[in-house]
């Protein structure tokens, strides 16, 4: 095992930053989270001296990341629309592309509306939605139990009110027909076999998350076909796809009775949510 020149007790931290073998951005996360101070005390305190017992704790968080392993699961959390969120390899790490999806639902959610996330992983959709408009009844399902803890974690600490519910897809929402005003969704999306699922973060995290095991629209489809039996009249589903969906999503839309529907860029540009409202 390596050990990494700077990163030894008696340097100081502000030695140890700038030896560390990771870009500034990240070894100030992992210097933070290995000695419990934020980045104001990470700077004030720059003199502070390395005890033996943080340089070795810090070693270790900075070997664990040189093989890889996404630094939102080191530190157990990750920013998403201004809240932490709590993230173990059970989920998908939220990304800042999916604000758009939340951005889009706030806009469309009515007053008491009824809203469904399905697939919520770390719960980071609905819970960015119930925080931001606590009068929203909203509803989170995953099939998978350790996500559901998560993601129940998440609301706890936030103070949103979300159902959650074990489900695969539709099948457990019994009782909920023609009810909600909006559903939304990041269901997974990459086509079986992509390389980025072999590359960077995409390698920790769940693989049921990422792909369908198909041709990345599976559950697209599944959701699509689905969501006129859970809408109300009007009642829109906004979906986050891959980079090169956006058409074929539309399509399905169209096809499955959707109305006004149409696609948004995220902050790269590229159609990253496409929906509809459900006219039936
Ligand atoms: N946006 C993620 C990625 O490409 C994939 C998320 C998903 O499949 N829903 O890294």
């Amino acid at each position: 095992m390596r050990d990494f020149p700077g990163i030894a007790a008696g340097a100081s931290l502000g030695d140890a930053l700038k030896n560390a073998p990771l870009d500034t951005l990240e070894n100030r996360i992992l210097l933070g989270h290995a000695l419990q101070l934020s980045r104001i005390q990470l700077i004030t305190q720059s003199e502070r001296l390395l005890t033996d017992d943080e340089a070795v704790r810090l070693t270790a968080l900075y070997r664990r990341r040189l093989q890889g392993e996404p630094i939102a699961y080191i530190v157990g959390e990750r920013e998403f629309f201004g809240l932490a969120m709590a993230v173990t390899p059970d989920v998908l790490i939220p990304r800042p592309d999916t604000e758009l999806l939340v951005e889009l639902a706030l806009e469309r959610l009515p007053q008491q509306g009824k809203a469904l996330d399905m697939g919520t992983g770390s719960g980071a959709i609905a819970v960015a939605i119930a925080h931001t408009r606590p009068d929203a009844d909203m509803t989170a399902l995953d099939v998978s139990e350790g996500a559901l803890k998560v993601a129940a974690s998440n609301a706890q600490r936030h103070g949103a009110k979300v159902r959650f519910l074990r489900s695969d897809w539709y099948s457990a929402l019994t009782g909920a027909v023609r009810e909600f005003d909006l559903i939304v969704s990041n269901p997974p999306y990459i086509v079986a076999g992509d390389a980025h699922l072999a590359q960077g973060d995409l390698r920790f995290e769940p693989i049921g998350a990422l792909t369908d095991h198909a041709d990345g629209l599976s559950a697209l489809r599944t959701i699509i076909d689905g969501a006129a039996g859970y809408l109300k009249n009007g009642g829109w589903l906004l979906m986050e796809h891959g980079y090169d969906q956006a058409e074929a999503v539309r399509e399905l839309l169209a096809r499955g009775g959707f109305t006004d529907v149409q696609s948004w860029n995220d902050l790269a540009g590229i159609a990253r949510v496409s929906g509809g409202k459900i006219a039936i």
